[in-house]
């Protein structure tokens, strides 16, 4: 049985070598903790220990809760711990921590909504019929608060806070809850709650069992392409950063061979080179495109002022001329409006809709891109599509 995670689809999304690297060729890379993912898993210990005891009648202190929480610090760092923001010490994360407990304790002290009945569970959601898929359940903590209602929790200890409309779209929690649905008889609603502790802020969303079970779909839906993948290329981003094959990967060979290089080489060599060369152009080009910009404006601000002096609406150089035009243009409601709305509502009324509606191609193309109809519709786009092959030139930082 193929058991996937939201973190195995979600590595897949953000970037397809890495998750080749990491669950088809299972490479092994020495793997270090970035002091993000350290505090997180301490905070995550120090929680699970404040419920774990909880069940067994023993409410500890805060005091004794931090003591857990510093002694769980120093016995698990080691100087390996990568600190990808330079301008902070590992003690400012530990302190971070010890702020985000305190916080959570005073706000929910004294721990007695509902019972505990799963804390850091591991188990398996099937996925279809024939057990094929499976999905990993891993809740921090699962309650039973009574009559059928049951609460996913979740622990934040990161430094952003989302939309709630992002939650609300949430597919962790949400598949942990069509568990929960599957596992207790008197389940009725799940309450997915999620404790943002560098906020002090706890936030919730809920699901319709329809929604569950379309999202139970669409994720074996998913799981079922990233099978059937053939190519998986990288993909840049600043989530390179806390990447494990960051070392391997050959996106970042050459900024590591620059490293190697002594000053004269590195500056010698020719894709920095072609790099330095290429960003000097493009600034040279933009402040170009500036100046020439503002020079025009004013140029048809003077033509304007000289056709209405002259009272012409022509004027002439020495091999072209001007003719200036007034217009005047018309404006819709904008897209997404309540108007915008009202009048395509008032078109489709009047049968003139076809008549004025245009094919909007950037959607075809995402839909087409992100599998977004049935197979039978993307089978009849997919017909009338064409692709295109091109390269794009983006600049980042480093
Ligand atoms: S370093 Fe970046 S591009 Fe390379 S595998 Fe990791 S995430 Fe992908």
């Amino acid at each position: 049985m193929a058991a996937f995670s939201i973190s195995k689809i979600g590595t897949y999304e953000s970037c397809p070598l890495q998750y080749k690297y990491a669950y088809i060729e299972r490479r092994k890379v020495e793997v270090k903790d970035t002091v993000e993912t350290f505090l997180g898993s301490r905070v995550h210990e120090a929680l699970e220990k404040l419920y774990r005891d909880k069940q067994f009648e023993k409410l500890l202190s805060l005091e004794e809760l931090l003591g857990h929480y510093n002694r769980i610090w120093e016995d698990e760092w080691d100087d390996t711990v990568i600190l990808v923001k330079k301008d902070y010490e590992p003690d400012n994360y530990r302190k971070v921590g010890e702020r985000q407990l305190s916080d959570y304790y005073r706000r929910h002290y004294p721990f007695n909504k509902g019972r505990v009945i799963g804390l850091e569970t591991k188990s398996y959601l099937p996925l279809d019929e024939e057990g094929t898929y499976s999905f990993h359940i891993r809740i921090d903590r699962l309650m039973s608060m009574g009559e059928g209602l049951y609460e996913v929790h979740d622990y934040k200890t990161g430094s952003s806070l989302p939309e709630q409309e992002s939650l609300d779209k949430d597919r962790q929690l949400a598949m942990y809850s069509l568990w929960v649905k599957e596992q207790f008889k008197d389940f009725k609603k799940a309450r997915l709650v999620w404790h943002y502790l560098n906020f002090d802020k706890e936030m919730e969303s809920f699901r319709t069992n329809e929604e569950l079970e379309e999202l139970r779909q669409a994720i074996l839906k998913e799981i079922k392409g990233i099978e059937a993948a053939e190519e998986f290329p990288a993909s840049v981003s600043e989530l390179c950063n806390w990447c494990r094959y960051k070392s391997i990967c050959p996106e970042w060979r050459h900024e590591a061979e620059l490293e190697e290089k002594e000053e004269n080489e590195y500056l010698n060599d020719p894709g920095l080179k072609l790099v330095d060369e290429y960003v000097r152009l493009k600034e040279e080009l933009k402040k170009h495109q500036k100046e020439a910009g503002d020079k025009l404006n004013k140029i048809e601000e003077a033509l304007l002022e000289f056709c209405k002096r002259e009272h012409v609406f022509t004027v002439f150089g020495s091999e072209k001329k001007v003719s200036v035009s007034e217009y005047r243009d018309m404006a819709f409601p904008d897209k997404n409006t309540k108007e915008r709305k009202e009048l395509v509502a008032e078109l489709k009324k009047m049968g003139k809709w076809d008549e004025v509606s245009a094919i909007d191609v950037y959607s075809l193309k995402n839909i087409l891109k992100n599998q977004g109809w049935g197979e039978k519709e993307l089978a009849l786009l997919k017909r009338f599509a064409e692709e295109k092959k091109g390269y794009r030139f983006s600049l980042k930082k480093k």
